[in-house]
């Protein structure tokens, strides 16, 4: 089989993974797609592994044939060697809802179920083709991918990483995080706007062809570590497996049954990679994306419209808060039949006038598949505090959004099929709200932190014990219409 990659917009020439990793994104501004069909995998066969085996078992579907021993090694690094605990996605249960906790890597959120890996795949990519010149890594982020990008580029030879974090628009925990990022190669720069305007400005730079020129008269050239990164989005399909094996040993349920997964969901690339899985034969019945109050997806699910014009809110999810939600281009893509031509034309419409709705036939096949919802900021805090109250579990305000959609999909649609809800950050990377969810007090964010744990006895992240006292060590700050001058006067410094 021909493993080749092409482009959700159908405009750039067939290339093979190593650079479909390196490159990031397509040509022609769309996102980088594999051009074949999904395999189906055997189940029992999968079932047997460690966590290590299984990810290189689902991710060397995607890699040319001899790259298996490679893709092994790189597993091994990310997932093996106690970054992660024994079982890397522990698989808890809160009442009746499963709860696979995506947040015991580096940085206690889930981005680093990809981001461990990436690094590496980004490099034996380097070596495979060849690559002589310096990778320079855009990273716009939310508040986790950042970190977690940082985290795993920190002084890996042949690249540099520069992360842009909105101003006010991250948690206190999460901006510590970044600023006081160690490494020889990372940059982190506070941005005067909002994620969508530091992820536009980052895809802009792609295609920028003033910075392209200056790119090639330095030696460098610009990838990405941002969840339009096919190298993202297949490292994450892996726990969708796991978290099933998981049901079936602990004899929740047998091998074959359908199951529900519900995704706190964003720029989709969590939940896409989760309908990659069903195409790969996983037994899934329905995706439940949920949102918080910046619900487009919700919206989208329920029509077929996806309108951008509206009001970009600030909430206690901050992770989720986003109006261009990038990977659902890749999902349109497939569901209107791999038609390149039609995406295209919905992405200019979506630039042009904020908005595109896709044809009915389209439509039909996404709904069959996915359902959606969202919670209030307010809905959030009663359901961290009635699913702590009934269950003892402390959900975190992302996963709140995961585990009070589905119980609102449960009342509405009666479907109680077993369900999965994928919990994207500990508790302690949000512990003011969580705290005062659950206590109804306001505390400083470090105070909270300890009381939480005093109070609910829940281990603190090991990665948050002691982020108080690190040292601030990337203090610039630019407005979101200097973004790429930036950019150009970093390759320029090289
Ligand atoms: C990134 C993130 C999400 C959203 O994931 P997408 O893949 O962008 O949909 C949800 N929760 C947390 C905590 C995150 O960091």
């Amino acid at each position: 089989m021909k493993k080749t990659y092409i482009s959700t917009r159908n405009l750039q020439k067939e290339i093979n993974f190593y650079q479909a990793i390196v490159q990031g994104i397509g040509d022609d501004g769309g996102l980088l797609v594999p051009q074949f069909d999904l395999p189906v995998l055997d189940l029992n066969k999968l079932a047997k592994m460690n966590y290590v085996d299984l990810a290189t078992e689902v991710i060397s579907v995607f890699v040319p044939e001899e790259g298996k021993e490679l893709i092994h090694e790189a597993c091994q690094h990310a997932y093996g060697e106690g970054l992660f605990p024994e079982d890397v996605v522990p698989v808890k249960k809160a009442g009746d809802v499963f709860i696979a906790e995506l947040f015991h890597g580096q940085t206690a959120a889930f981005k680093d179920m990809a981001l461990s890996l990436l690094p590496y795949l980004m490099t034996l990519s380097l070596k495979q083709l060849n690559e002589d010149r310096l990778v320079m890594i855009l990273a716009a982020t939310s508040g986790d991918t950042g970190k977690a990008a940082l985290e795993g580029f920190k002084d890996v030879e042949g690249t540099c990483i520069k992360v842009f974090y909105p101003l006010d628009g991250v948690s206190a925990i999460q901006q510590q995080q970044m600023v006081s990022q160690e490494g020889k190669n990372v940059k982190v720069i506070g941005i005067k706007g909002n994620f969508d305007d530091a992820q536009s400005a980052v895809k802009v730079a792609f295609g920028d062809q003033q910075l392209k020129e200056v790119s090639d008269q330095h030696h460098v050239f610009l990838s990405s570590a941002n969840s339009i990164n096919v190298g993202r989005l297949i490292p994450q399909i892996v726990y969708y497996f796991h978290s099933y094996f998981e049901l079936v040993r602990k004899q929740e349920i047998h091998m074959g049954d359908q199951i529900n997964f519900c995704v706190p969901s964003g720029n989709f690339g969590n939940c896409l990679a989760g309908w990659f899985a069903k195409n790969m034969g996983l037994p899934v019945n329905k995706f439940i994306a949920a949102s918080n109050k910046n619900n487009i997806l919700t919206d989208f699910f329920t029509t077929g419209q996806y309108d951008a014009n509206r009001e970009f809110y600030k909430t206690n999810a901050p992770a989720m808060d986003i109006l261009v939600s990038s990977n659902l281009e890749r999902l349109v893509w497939y569901m209107c039949g791999k038609d390149g031509n039609k995406v295209r034309t919905y992405m200019e419409e979506l630039k042009s006038n904020g908005i595109y709705k896709v044809d009915d036939e389209t439509f039909a096949k996404i709904k069959a598949q996915f359902a959606a919802g969202y919670l209030t900021e307010q809905q959030v805090m009663q359901t961290i505090k009635e699913c702590y109250e009934k269950t003892g579990y402390v959900l975190d305000t992302h996963t709140a959004c995961g585990y009070g959609v589905l119980k609102q999909y449960q009342e509405a649609t009666k479907d109680m099929t077993r369900t999965v809800v994928l919990s994207t950050a500990s508790p302690y990377k949000f512990p003011e709200s969580v705290y005062k969810a659950l206590f109804n007090e306001d505390l400083d964010v470090y105070d909270a932190i300890e009381k939480l744990h005093e109070k609910t006895g829940v281990a603190i992240a090991k990665p948050l014990v002691g982020i108080k006292d690190k040292e601030v060590l990337h203090k610039t700050h630019i407005d979101k219409t200097e973004i790429i001058d930036f950019i150009k006067s970093e390759i320029e410094a090289i």
